[in-house]
Protein backbone atom coordinates (compact mmCIF):
# COMPACT_ATOMS: atom_id res chain seq x y z
CA UNK A 1 0.00 0.00 0.00
CA UNK A 2 1.24 3.73 -0.92
CA UNK A 3 0.94 6.38 1.32
CA UNK A 4 0.28 9.29 0.60
CA UNK A 5 3.16 12.17 1.93
CA UNK A 6 2.39 15.69 1.95
CA UNK A 7 5.12 18.62 1.50
CA UNK A 8 5.35 22.54 -0.04
CA UNK A 9 6.54 22.78 -3.44
CA UNK A 10 6.29 26.54 -4.41
CA UNK A 11 4.09 27.52 -1.96
CA UNK A 12 1.64 24.65 -2.38
CA UNK A 13 0.54 21.84 -0.91
CA UNK A 14 1.55 19.01 -3.11
CA UNK A 15 0.75 15.42 -2.35
CA UNK A 16 2.71 12.41 -4.11
CA UNK A 17 2.63 8.32 -3.56
CA UNK A 18 5.35 7.15 -2.03
CA UNK A 19 4.39 3.12 -2.93
CA UNK A 20 7.10 0.73 -3.99
CA UNK A 21 5.63 1.20 -7.52
CA UNK A 22 5.77 5.22 -7.49
CA UNK A 23 9.51 4.68 -6.41
CA UNK A 24 10.36 2.44 -8.83
CA UNK A 25 8.89 4.53 -11.45
CA UNK A 26 11.10 7.49 -9.75
CA UNK A 27 14.34 5.86 -9.74
CA UNK A 28 13.06 4.66 -13.59
CA UNK A 29 14.04 8.35 -14.85
CA UNK A 30 10.56 8.65 -15.58
CA UNK A 31 9.63 12.68 -14.35
CA UNK A 32 6.38 12.91 -12.09
CA UNK A 33 4.50 16.13 -12.66
CA UNK A 34 5.42 17.18 -8.78
CA UNK A 35 9.31 16.66 -10.10
CA UNK A 36 8.57 18.61 -13.38
CA UNK A 37 6.96 21.49 -11.65
CA UNK A 38 9.75 21.71 -8.98
CA UNK A 39 12.01 22.08 -11.30
CA UNK A 40 10.72 24.62 -13.48
CA UNK A 41 9.91 26.51 -10.16
CA UNK A 42 13.54 25.80 -8.99
CA UNK A 43 12.72 24.13 -5.93
CA UNK A 44 15.06 21.83 -4.91
CA UNK A 45 13.06 18.37 -4.39
CA UNK A 46 13.86 17.36 -0.68
CA UNK A 47 15.44 13.96 -0.20
CA UNK A 48 13.43 11.36 0.69
CA UNK A 49 14.71 11.02 4.08
CA UNK A 50 17.05 14.23 6.00
CA UNK A 51 18.09 14.29 9.22
CA UNK A 52 19.79 17.35 10.37
CA UNK A 53 21.88 18.13 13.55
CA UNK A 54 20.48 14.78 15.35
CA UNK A 55 21.38 15.21 18.63
CA UNK A 56 20.88 12.44 21.39
CA UNK A 57 21.92 12.11 25.12
CA UNK A 58 21.35 9.33 27.71
CA UNK A 59 21.40 10.81 30.77
CA UNK A 60 24.68 13.14 30.26
CA UNK A 61 25.87 11.03 28.09
CA UNK A 62 26.31 12.30 24.85
CA UNK A 63 25.61 9.31 21.90
CA UNK A 64 24.73 11.29 18.85
CA UNK A 65 26.64 14.50 18.41
CA UNK A 66 24.84 16.48 15.70
CA UNK A 67 24.15 13.91 12.80
CA UNK A 68 23.85 15.85 9.45
CA UNK A 69 22.61 13.11 6.58
CA UNK A 70 20.13 12.63 3.77
CA UNK A 71 19.17 9.41 2.01
CA UNK A 72 18.13 9.51 -1.43
CA UNK A 73 14.91 7.38 -2.83
CA UNK A 74 16.01 3.71 -3.28
CA UNK A 75 19.13 4.24 -1.82
CA UNK A 76 20.48 1.36 -0.04
CA UNK A 77 22.83 3.14 3.15
CA UNK A 78 25.00 1.23 5.93
CA UNK A 79 25.87 2.95 9.02
CA UNK A 80 29.49 1.45 9.85
CA UNK A 81 31.26 1.96 13.07
CA UNK A 82 32.90 0.17 16.35
CA UNK A 83 30.82 -0.62 18.94
CA UNK A 84 29.66 1.88 20.64
CA UNK A 85 29.75 4.85 18.27
CA UNK A 86 25.99 5.08 17.71
CA UNK A 87 24.70 3.66 15.10
CA UNK A 88 21.72 1.35 16.66
CA UNK A 89 20.51 4.51 18.55
CA UNK A 90 20.65 6.22 15.08
CA UNK A 91 18.07 3.96 13.32
CA UNK A 92 16.25 3.68 16.89
CA UNK A 93 15.87 7.43 16.30
CA UNK A 94 15.19 6.99 12.32
CA UNK A 95 12.59 4.06 12.84
CA UNK A 96 10.33 6.06 16.13
CA UNK A 97 12.15 3.74 18.84
CA UNK A 98 14.02 6.20 20.32
CA UNK A 99 13.23 10.08 20.51
CA UNK A 100 16.00 12.39 19.40
CA UNK A 101 16.82 15.06 22.33
CA UNK A 102 17.25 18.10 19.72
CA UNK A 103 17.38 18.36 15.61
CA UNK A 104 15.13 17.57 12.85
CA UNK A 105 14.06 14.28 11.21
CA UNK A 106 12.28 15.00 7.62
CA UNK A 107 10.67 12.69 5.22
CA UNK A 108 10.29 14.19 2.21
CA UNK A 109 10.86 17.77 3.75
CA UNK A 110 7.77 16.57 6.29
CA UNK A 111 8.95 16.81 9.97
CA UNK A 112 8.83 12.92 11.47
CA UNK A 113 10.76 13.81 14.54
CA UNK A 114 7.96 13.33 16.94
CA UNK A 115 6.01 11.24 14.77
CA UNK A 116 5.49 7.40 16.33
CA UNK A 117 6.85 4.11 15.05
CA UNK A 118 3.35 3.08 14.46
CA UNK A 119 2.36 6.19 11.79
CA UNK A 120 5.78 6.04 10.38
CA UNK A 121 5.64 2.16 9.39
CA UNK A 122 8.51 1.70 8.47
CA UNK A 123 9.99 -1.78 7.79
CA UNK A 124 12.51 -3.01 10.86
CA UNK A 125 14.35 -6.12 10.81
CA UNK A 126 16.68 -7.14 13.99
CA UNK A 127 19.79 -8.96 14.46
CA UNK A 128 17.38 -11.95 16.56
CA UNK A 129 14.81 -12.92 14.03
CA UNK A 130 11.90 -12.22 16.85
CA UNK A 131 9.66 -14.26 15.08
CA UNK A 132 6.56 -15.61 17.22
CA UNK A 133 7.56 -19.03 17.71
CA UNK A 134 4.00 -20.41 18.05
CA UNK A 135 3.24 -18.92 14.69
CA UNK A 136 3.64 -20.85 11.22
CA UNK A 137 5.91 -18.97 8.45
CA UNK A 138 2.89 -18.19 7.09
CA UNK A 139 1.30 -16.62 10.38
CA UNK A 140 4.75 -14.96 10.95
CA UNK A 141 4.47 -13.37 7.77
CA UNK A 142 0.87 -12.05 7.20
CA UNK A 143 0.99 -11.12 10.92
CA UNK A 144 1.21 -7.33 9.93
CA UNK A 145 -1.36 -7.57 7.79
CA UNK A 146 -3.63 -8.92 9.52
CA UNK A 147 -7.67 -7.07 9.05
CA UNK A 148 -6.25 -4.99 5.87
CA UNK A 149 -6.74 -7.41 3.58
CA UNK A 150 -8.52 -10.65 2.39
CA UNK A 151 -7.35 -14.34 2.95
CA UNK A 152 -7.07 -14.66 -0.41
CA UNK A 153 -4.79 -11.61 -0.87
CA UNK A 154 -3.17 -12.82 2.44
CA UNK A 155 -2.26 -15.94 0.87
CA UNK A 156 -1.24 -14.55 -2.41
CA UNK A 157 0.73 -11.99 -0.14
CA UNK A 158 2.41 -14.98 1.48
CA UNK A 159 3.15 -17.02 -1.75
CA UNK A 160 5.08 -13.81 -3.05
CA UNK A 161 7.30 -13.13 -0.32
CA UNK A 162 8.45 -16.79 0.45
CA UNK A 163 9.30 -16.80 -3.22
CA UNK A 164 10.90 -13.36 -3.11
CA UNK A 165 13.02 -15.06 0.07
CA UNK A 166 13.62 -18.22 -1.46
CA UNK A 167 11.37 -20.21 0.92
CA UNK A 168 8.54 -21.84 -1.12
CA UNK A 169 6.47 -24.23 0.46
CA UNK A 170 7.30 -23.36 4.16
CA UNK A 171 4.21 -21.90 5.00
CA UNK A 172 3.14 -24.66 7.50
CA UNK A 173 6.63 -24.98 9.83
CA UNK A 174 7.44 -22.88 12.50
CA UNK A 175 10.24 -20.94 13.33
CA UNK A 176 12.16 -23.79 15.33
CA UNK A 177 11.76 -26.20 12.09
CA UNK A 178 14.11 -23.43 10.43
CA UNK A 179 17.53 -23.04 10.57
CA UNK A 180 18.96 -19.78 11.48
CA UNK A 181 19.44 -17.80 8.19
CA UNK A 182 16.01 -19.47 7.20
CA UNK A 183 14.45 -17.78 10.51
CA UNK A 184 15.94 -14.35 9.08
CA UNK A 185 14.83 -15.03 6.13
CA UNK A 186 11.27 -15.55 7.16
CA UNK A 187 11.46 -12.27 9.12
CA UNK A 188 12.71 -10.27 6.23
CA UNK A 189 9.85 -11.49 4.39
CA UNK A 190 7.89 -10.26 7.41
CA UNK A 191 9.04 -6.83 7.07
CA UNK A 192 8.20 -5.96 3.73
CA UNK A 193 4.85 -7.71 3.61
CA UNK A 194 3.64 -4.26 4.17
CA UNK A 195 5.71 -2.79 1.31
CA UNK A 196 7.18 -0.23 3.60
CA UNK A 197 8.66 2.90 2.42
CA UNK A 198 11.82 2.56 4.35
CA UNK A 199 13.16 -0.77 5.18
CA UNK A 200 15.32 -0.71 8.41
CA UNK A 201 18.00 -3.38 9.32
CA UNK A 202 19.75 -3.72 12.63
CA UNK A 203 22.61 -6.09 12.22
CA UNK A 204 20.58 -8.32 10.81
CA UNK A 205 23.34 -11.26 9.60
CA UNK A 206 25.47 -10.96 12.90
CA UNK A 207 23.83 -14.33 14.06
CA UNK A 208 24.16 -16.56 11.18
CA UNK A 209 27.53 -18.41 10.20
CA UNK A 210 29.66 -16.81 7.63
CA UNK A 211 28.77 -19.05 4.62
CA UNK A 212 24.78 -18.03 5.27
CA UNK A 213 25.74 -14.78 5.97
CA UNK A 214 27.70 -14.01 2.64
CA UNK A 215 24.38 -15.82 0.96
CA UNK A 216 22.25 -14.25 2.43
CA UNK A 217 23.50 -10.48 2.09
CA UNK A 218 23.28 -11.31 -2.10
CA UNK A 219 19.74 -12.00 -1.01
CA UNK A 220 19.00 -9.05 0.64
CA UNK A 221 20.50 -6.44 -1.76
CA UNK A 222 19.29 -8.19 -5.13
CA UNK A 223 15.86 -8.58 -3.00
CA UNK A 224 16.48 -4.61 -2.00
CA UNK A 225 17.12 -3.46 -5.99
CA UNK A 226 14.12 -5.41 -7.38
CA UNK A 227 11.68 -3.72 -4.98
CA UNK A 228 13.69 -0.10 -5.02
CA UNK A 229 12.88 0.15 -1.30
CA UNK A 230 15.08 2.51 0.18
CA UNK A 231 17.09 0.64 3.01
CA UNK A 232 19.15 1.81 5.73
CA UNK A 233 21.24 -1.18 7.55
CA UNK A 234 23.62 -1.42 10.67
CA UNK A 235 26.96 -3.12 11.07
CA UNK A 236 29.89 -3.33 12.69
CA UNK A 237 31.61 -5.66 9.41
CA UNK A 238 33.31 -3.69 6.81
CA UNK A 239 32.96 -6.33 4.40
CA UNK A 240 29.12 -6.30 4.67
CA UNK A 241 29.19 -2.31 4.46
CA UNK A 242 31.57 -2.60 0.94
CA UNK A 243 29.95 -4.92 -0.64
CA UNK A 244 25.97 -4.06 0.07
CA UNK A 245 25.92 -0.39 0.58
CA UNK A 246 25.33 2.13 -2.39
CA UNK A 247 26.49 4.99 0.56
CA UNK A 248 28.65 4.05 3.50
CA UNK A 249 28.21 6.23 6.60
CA UNK A 250 31.36 5.56 8.67
CA UNK A 251 30.63 6.68 12.24
CA UNK A 252 32.90 7.12 15.50
CA UNK A 253 31.76 8.45 18.95
CA UNK A 254 28.45 9.81 17.81
CA UNK A 255 29.65 11.52 14.33
CA UNK A 256 29.89 11.12 11.20
CA UNK A 257 33.38 10.22 10.18
CA UNK A 258 32.62 10.22 6.49
CA UNK A 259 30.05 9.45 4.09
CA UNK A 260 30.48 8.36 0.79
CA UNK A 261 30.95 4.85 -2.00
CA UNK A 262 32.27 2.23 -0.70
CA UNK A 263 35.12 2.66 -3.44
CA UNK A 264 35.39 6.64 -1.83
CA UNK A 265 35.51 5.28 1.77
CA UNK A 266 38.21 2.67 0.89
CA UNK A 267 40.06 4.37 -1.87
CA UNK A 268 39.55 7.73 0.00
CA UNK A 269 39.11 7.94 3.68
CA UNK A 270 38.74 11.25 4.75
CA UNK A 271 39.68 10.91 8.48
CA UNK A 272 42.83 9.00 9.89
CA UNK A 273 39.71 6.86 11.64
CA UNK A 274 38.23 5.83 8.56
CA UNK A 275 41.29 4.74 7.25
CA UNK A 276 42.56 2.87 10.09
CA UNK A 277 38.44 1.59 10.13
CA UNK A 278 38.17 0.37 6.79
CA UNK A 279 40.19 -2.23 5.45
CA UNK A 280 44.01 -2.71 6.78
CA UNK A 281 46.34 0.72 6.13
CA UNK A 282 50.20 1.72 6.80
CA UNK A 283 50.81 4.83 9.06
CA UNK A 284 53.62 6.40 8.44
CA UNK A 285 55.32 9.82 10.24
CA UNK A 286 55.93 12.34 7.01
CA UNK A 287 56.60 15.86 6.12
CA UNK A 288 54.98 17.75 3.61
CA UNK A 289 57.12 20.05 1.87
CA UNK A 290 54.75 21.62 -0.74
CA UNK A 291 51.53 20.33 -1.49
CA UNK A 292 53.47 17.97 -3.92
CA UNK A 293 56.46 17.10 -2.54
CA UNK A 294 56.51 14.23 0.60
CA UNK A 295 59.20 13.18 2.55
CA UNK A 296 58.42 9.61 4.61
CA UNK A 297 61.42 8.97 6.54
CA UNK A 298 64.19 10.01 4.23
CA UNK A 299 62.58 8.82 1.02
CA UNK A 300 61.14 11.71 -1.18
CA UNK A 301 58.21 11.38 -3.01
CA UNK A 302 56.68 13.61 -6.06
CA UNK A 303 52.82 13.46 -5.55
CA UNK A 304 51.33 13.78 -9.13
CA UNK A 305 48.61 15.67 -7.56
CA UNK A 306 48.08 18.27 -4.85
CA UNK A 307 47.42 16.84 -1.44
CA UNK A 308 44.36 18.15 0.45
CA UNK A 309 46.76 18.75 3.49
CA UNK A 310 47.44 22.72 2.70
CA UNK A 311 49.92 23.56 5.52
CA UNK A 312 53.52 21.98 5.27
CA UNK A 313 55.02 19.93 8.00
CA UNK A 314 54.34 17.33 9.83
CA UNK A 315 51.76 15.16 8.32
CA UNK A 316 50.60 11.46 8.40
CA UNK A 317 50.95 9.13 5.45
CA UNK A 318 49.28 6.06 4.89
CA UNK A 319 49.17 3.31 2.21
CA UNK A 320 47.47 0.18 1.74
CA UNK A 321 49.01 -3.24 1.97
CA UNK A 322 48.06 -3.75 -1.70
CA UNK A 323 49.80 -0.75 -3.36
CA UNK A 324 53.34 -2.03 -1.66
CA UNK A 325 54.96 -3.73 -4.74
CA UNK A 326 57.93 -5.94 -4.67
CA UNK A 327 60.84 -4.89 -7.36
CA UNK A 328 64.08 -6.32 -8.43
CA UNK A 329 66.25 -3.17 -8.55
CA UNK A 330 66.11 0.25 -7.55
CA UNK A 331 63.47 0.00 -4.60
CA UNK A 332 64.16 0.58 -1.26
CA UNK A 333 65.69 -2.24 0.79
CA UNK A 334 63.22 -3.80 3.25
CA UNK A 335 63.77 -6.93 4.76
CA UNK A 336 60.94 -9.53 5.92
CA UNK A 337 59.90 -9.77 9.08
CA UNK A 338 57.05 -12.39 9.12
CA UNK A 339 54.66 -13.96 6.79
CA UNK A 340 51.33 -14.51 6.89
CA UNK A 341 48.85 -16.68 4.81
CA UNK A 342 45.35 -14.84 4.43
CA UNK A 343 44.13 -17.23 1.47
CA UNK A 344 43.73 -15.17 -1.35
CA UNK A 345 47.31 -13.34 -0.37
CA UNK A 346 50.32 -13.26 1.79
CA UNK A 347 50.44 -10.43 4.26
CA UNK A 348 54.57 -10.07 4.83
CA UNK A 349 55.80 -7.60 7.27
CA UNK A 350 58.63 -5.61 6.35
CA UNK A 351 61.69 -3.53 8.00
CA UNK A 352 62.06 -0.24 5.78
CA UNK A 353 64.46 1.38 7.49
CA UNK A 354 64.61 4.24 4.64
CA UNK A 355 60.29 4.72 5.74
CA UNK A 356 59.77 4.23 8.97
CA UNK A 357 60.89 2.57 11.86
CA UNK A 358 57.34 0.85 12.14
CA UNK A 359 56.43 -2.12 10.56
CA UNK A 360 55.49 -1.85 7.16
CA UNK A 361 52.80 -4.47 6.00
CA UNK A 362 52.76 -4.99 2.19
CA UNK A 363 50.40 -7.73 0.73
CA UNK A 364 51.68 -10.16 -2.14
CA UNK A 365 50.50 -12.67 -4.32
CA UNK A 366 52.00 -16.43 -3.70
CA UNK A 367 55.34 -17.82 -5.55
CA UNK A 368 55.46 -21.07 -7.43
CA UNK A 369 52.80 -23.51 -6.36
CA UNK A 370 51.87 -22.74 -2.87
CA UNK A 371 55.17 -21.31 -1.85
CA UNK A 372 54.92 -17.70 0.09
CA UNK A 373 56.24 -15.50 -2.24
CA UNK A 374 59.19 -14.39 0.11
CA UNK A 375 60.57 -15.77 3.31
CA UNK A 376 61.17 -14.54 6.84
CA UNK A 377 64.71 -12.73 6.94
CA UNK A 378 64.66 -12.53 3.38
CA UNK A 379 65.85 -8.85 1.90
CA UNK A 380 63.88 -7.72 -0.60
CA UNK A 381 63.42 -4.38 -2.62
CA UNK A 382 60.16 -2.77 -2.85
CA UNK A 383 58.64 0.01 -4.98
CA UNK A 384 55.63 2.73 -3.11
CA UNK A 385 53.46 4.24 -5.56
CA UNK A 386 53.50 8.22 -5.09
CA UNK A 387 49.96 8.11 -6.39
CA UNK A 388 48.31 5.68 -3.98
CA UNK A 389 49.45 7.76 -0.65
CA UNK A 390 46.76 9.62 1.14
CA UNK A 391 48.26 12.24 3.20
CA UNK A 392 46.34 13.62 6.69
CA UNK A 393 46.99 16.85 8.41
CA UNK A 394 47.77 15.76 11.82
CA UNK A 395 48.93 12.60 13.06
CA UNK A 396 45.31 12.76 15.16
CA UNK A 397 44.55 9.79 17.46
CA UNK A 398 43.60 6.77 15.64
CA UNK A 399 40.15 6.92 17.80
CA UNK A 400 38.53 3.94 18.80
CA UNK A 401 40.07 0.54 17.73
CA UNK A 402 38.75 -1.90 15.37
CA UNK A 403 35.38 -4.04 15.93
P1 LIG B 1 26.91 -2.00 18.76
O1 LIG B 1 27.54 -2.23 17.42
O2 LIG B 1 27.70 -2.58 19.87
O3 LIG B 1 25.46 -2.38 18.80
P2 LIG B 1 26.21 0.80 18.36
O4 LIG B 1 27.15 1.58 17.52
O5 LIG B 1 24.96 0.33 17.72
O6 LIG B 1 26.98 -0.41 19.05
P3 LIG B 1 24.48 2.07 20.26
O7 LIG B 1 23.73 0.84 20.65
O8 LIG B 1 23.80 3.03 19.37
O9 LIG B 1 25.90 1.67 19.63
O10 LIG B 1 24.94 2.82 21.59
C1 LIG B 1 25.67 4.04 21.55
C2 LIG B 1 26.04 4.41 22.95
O11 LIG B 1 24.88 4.76 23.68
C3 LIG B 1 26.70 3.28 23.73
O12 LIG B 1 27.73 3.81 24.52
C4 LIG B 1 25.58 2.72 24.58
O13 LIG B 1 26.08 2.18 25.80
C5 LIG B 1 24.75 3.96 24.84
N1 LIG B 1 23.32 3.60 24.99
C6 LIG B 1 22.54 3.03 24.06
N2 LIG B 1 21.29 2.88 24.51
C7 LIG B 1 21.28 3.36 25.77
C8 LIG B 1 20.28 3.50 26.77
N3 LIG B 1 19.03 3.11 26.56
N4 LIG B 1 20.66 4.05 27.95
C9 LIG B 1 21.92 4.46 28.16
N5 LIG B 1 22.90 4.37 27.27
C10 LIG B 1 22.60 3.83 26.07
Amino acid sequence: MGQALRFKVGGEDAVTSRSAGAVREIGNSSTSPLDAYACSAGVAKPPFLQLEQVFKRFGVFPALRGIDLHVDDGEFICFLGPSGCGKSTLLRIIAGLETLTSGRLLEAGRDISRTSAAERRFGILFQSYALFPNLSVYENIVYGLRGRKSRAELARRATELLQLVDLSGTEKKFPAQLSGGEQQRVALARAIAPSPRLLLLDEPLSALDAKVRVHLRRQIRELQRRLAVTTIMVTHDQEEALTMADRVVVMNRGTVEQVGTPTDIYYSPRTPFVANFVGKMNFMPAVLKSRTKLSIGNTAFDLPRPCDVMTDGDVLACLRPEHVRMVQSGGLPATVSHVEFLGSCWRIGLDVPALTTNEVLADFTGGEGFAPPVQAGECIQIAIPPERIIVFQTPTPLGASKA
